[in-house]
């Protein structure tokens, strides 16, 4: 068989190889802060792209800034970004990304792949987002194949810290939607294999409150309760939900106090909203003020927020609908009945659709119960979804498919 005559037939023939890597990408630790890690796995995706001629760069960013239990600011080293890009000049340019990390830490318990089914692999990392990775791989890989390519430029960008919210690498998204027509990222298909249409946004907030230590016996009049305005303010914040359409709040991590015989001094209290409307933020920082005036005018005690709304909502818009089209297409083609439907999660499509550019993003492997230590995948839509994302680049390199 002439492996160029159908590019799709030679993806399919990559399956046990496609599968032993993502083994090995899945038994590399790379929670987002262990950074050796999280290199190593992009220094073997980039070398797994070596044979497709792109361009390779290694890309130091800024460290990723979160509060501590001290109610500080601490900077904790990410690691590096790799940006691989091919014929930046081609009349259609695509972006595609993935993220290197994952949400399991360096001392997690569940950091090694197995296979407990057929067709079925468990691990960190296999749907969210290695298996991913591979497939991105294999559907540009396809691609090179065709005698059309040269009407397709790519840029691909592995990303080292998408599980914490891609602050660092912002700007390599925000640069790569404005230079690309349309953009393909690889977070993990819906469990039952269908893909996203709409996303919530996200926002991280962190609140630090003071008050002022005293012994609890010999002095406590004289005493600021950090601990009891944050528990206030935590029911405060909580209690917004279901005022408003659309909108979540969970207060998800509190820290403050310690020997019982000290009044506490200090405490700090995060929490993750989702959103759905443009207004939604506008609304939400009113309710904060209100809330924080109130916290802020009881003597000795004085709150400081930080954070804010790091990915906007996604909606299913007029050109995102129209790239699911041309995908679903893809996807009859291939077997495949693939719906669009919404979800509260969100991912660094939501920036790519923020900066302007139109995306689908999780086009990578069929999988669940991520963030999890259940977390799997199908071994199967290794290839099934690599097949995907190449049909739609070779329709759209031959101009069977247009996007303009
Ligand atoms: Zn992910």
């Amino acid at each position: 068989m002439n492996a160029l005559a159908n590019p799709l037939d030679w993806i399919d023939a990559q399956l046990p190889a496609m599968r032993e890597f993502l083994v090995r990408l899945a038994d590399q630790n790379s929670g987002s802060f262990n950074v050796a890690g999280v290199n190593a796995v992009g220094r073997d995706m980039a070398d797994r792209f070596a044979s497709l001629g792109a361009t390779t760069e290694f890309i130091d960013l800024a460290p990723f800034a979160s509060t501590g239990d001290d109610g500080l600011l601490h900077a904790r080293p990410v690691g590096r970004a790799v940006r691989l890009r091919k014929r930046p000049e081609a009349p259609l340019r695509v972006f595609l990304c993935g993220h290197l990390d994952t949400v399991y830490p360096a001392d997690s318990a569940f950091q090694s792949v197995i296979s407990p089914a057929d067709d079925v692999l468990r691990g960190p990392g296999v749907a969210d987002l290695k298996g991913g990775l591979l497939a991105m791989w294999a559907a540009l890989a396809a691609l090179e194949q065709s005698p059309h390519r040269d009407r397709i430029g790519w840029e691909v960008l592995l990303n080292p810290d998408e599980e914490i919210g891609s602050a660092s690498s912002a700007a390599l998204l925000a640069e790569a939607a404005a230079r690309h027509h349309l953009g393909l990222v690889y977070e993990p298909a819906l469990p039952d294999g269908h893909l996203v249409g709409a996303r919530k946004g996200s926002g991280n907030f962190d609140v630090v409150v003071h008050g002022r230590a005293a012994h609890a016996g010999r002095d406590f009049a004289a005493g600021r309760n950090a601990l009891a305005a944050c528990a206030r303010l935590v029911d405060g914040v909580n209690a917004l939900n279901g005022q408003r359409e659309g909108v979540t709040i969970n207060p998800g991590y509190l820290h403050g106090g310690g020997a019982l015989n000290i009044v506490p001094d200090l405490a700090v209290f995060k929490f993750n909203v989702r959103a759905t409307g443009p207004d939604d933020g506008c609304w939400l920082h009113e309710q904060l003020d209100l809330l924080l005036t109130r916290a802020n005018a009881v003597d000795g005690i004085s709150v400081e927020l930080r954070g804010g709304f790091t990915r906007p909502a996604k909606p299913f818009d007029e050109r995102n609908r129209r790239l699911a089209a041309l995908i679903g297409d893809c996807g009859r083609t291939l077997g495949l009945s693939l719906e669009f439907k919404p979800t509260g999660g969100c991912c660094d499509g939501n920036n790519l659709h923020a900066a302007g550019l139109p995306n689908i993003d999780n086009l990578g492997v069929v999988g669940g119960d991520i963030h999890s230590e259940r977390e799997w995948m199908r071994v199967s839509s290794l290839t099934e979804r690599a097949k995907l994302s190449a049909l739609l680049l070779l329709r759209l390199a031959s101009g069977e498919l247009a996007w303009s």
